[in-house]
């Protein structure tokens, strides 16, 4: 799902929402007006307010004092309405409005802000389309354990997790940079590229997260349809790696590198980079892997302007391991 169809999505389960509110209201209305002929006269005479609302203000009488008499009326009429239902034994509020979310009325806005509702449905969708929703569900900062790391090591693990969690709680697109996490593998880069993505996510931004191999399989695939026909869809998630608020590559340099993976990386990042759009890679390899697997061209426009996070430590999964066995 693109970060335009999530938002589009959203809007309509808000929407459906809102259809459902009032067909229900409806449905209430219409069995208590059939068990109840009085409710339904009541009930008539209250939906007349609205045009009497409209012929006051068009009248050109004393608009403010008609409108105050027809509201005096509606209040009266609306408290004799909830007395018949009481009456017969329905609930006072049985035939009012219920909105799923009163604060928008189901329209998803408050003013011109989003409301609450919608904003959630809309984080909802960035977490199912980023690559996350069920991989990495437990892999919070939350969760995040520093026993496993001694002495030094974890000094420099606890400074990577403030810088991480600062990085996410006041991520910006125009102004936040980009990081490489650079380390052996086992010692937390995944879950803590998890944990940004999903603070990330939660404060309302489009990430995209995925490993090197998916996303160089997604860009290979796209290579060999290019000529036979136009996929619009599938041009669409490709274009979402360039565009998205956050691009995370989990496990740079596990993927089958070549000139054609290569160029792709150099102009994904190079695209990025010129949009003011921050990428976050992890990566098992060291500088001089690096270096030997991408040609000098990436890493010196690249990932000139990458800020390298040095993960210490010993593997933490062999270390689970050891102690589950033991
Ligand atoms: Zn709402």
């Amino acid at each position: 799902m693109t970060k335009s169809e999530s938002i589009r999505r959203a809007k309509e389960t808000i929407a459906s929402r809102r259809a459902e509110s009032i067909a229900s209201y409806e449905r209430r209305i219409a069995e208590v007006s059939a068990a109840v002929p009085e409710f339904a006269e009541i009930d008539r005479e209250l939906q007349k307010t609205g045009p009497k609302i409209v012929a006051a203000s068009f009248g050109g009488g004393d608009t403010r004092a008609e409108i105050e008499e027809i509201r005096r009326e509606y209040e009266k009429t609306a408290a004799r309405r909830r007395e018949i239902l009481a009456e017969n034994g329905y609930a006072p509020d049985y035939c009012d409005m219920h909105y799923s979310c009163e604060k928008c009325s189901d329209s998803g806005y408050v003013g011109i802000d989003l409301c609450d509702c919608l904003r959630r449905e809309i984080v909802q969708n960035f977490l199912e389309s980023s690559g996350l929703y069920s991989l990495t569900k437990n892999q919070t900062f939350d969760t995040f354990c520093l026993d496993y790391y001694e002495k030094d090591d974890r000094i420099v693990m606890e400074q990577i997790v403030g810088l991480l969690k600062r990085y996410a709680d006041g991520f910006d697109p125009a102004s936040s940079g980009n990081l490489i996490l650079v380390g052996a593998t086992g010692l937390g880069k995944t879950h803590l590229c998890s944990a940004v993505a999903r603070r990330v996510i939660e404060r309302g931004f489009y990430v995209v997260y995925e490993s090197a191999q998916g996303l160089f399989g997604e860009y290979e695939a796209r290579r060999f349809h290019t000529n036979s026909y136009t996929d619009a869809s599938e041009e669409d998630d490709i274009d979402r790696f360039a565009d998205c608020d956050l691009l995370i590559i989990d496990d740079l340099g596990t993927e089958i590198t070549n000139r054609f993976s290569i160029s792709c990386l150099y102009y994904l990042l190079n695209q990025r980079l010129i949009r003011h759009r921050p990428t976050v890679i992890s990566t098992n390899l060291r500088g001089a892997e690096l270096r030997s697997r991408y040609e000098d061209r990436i890493m010196s426009r690249v990932f000139g302007e990458f800020i390298p996070l040095q993960f210490t430590g010993s593997d933490i999964r062999m270390q689970k391991i050891k102690k589950n066995s033991d």
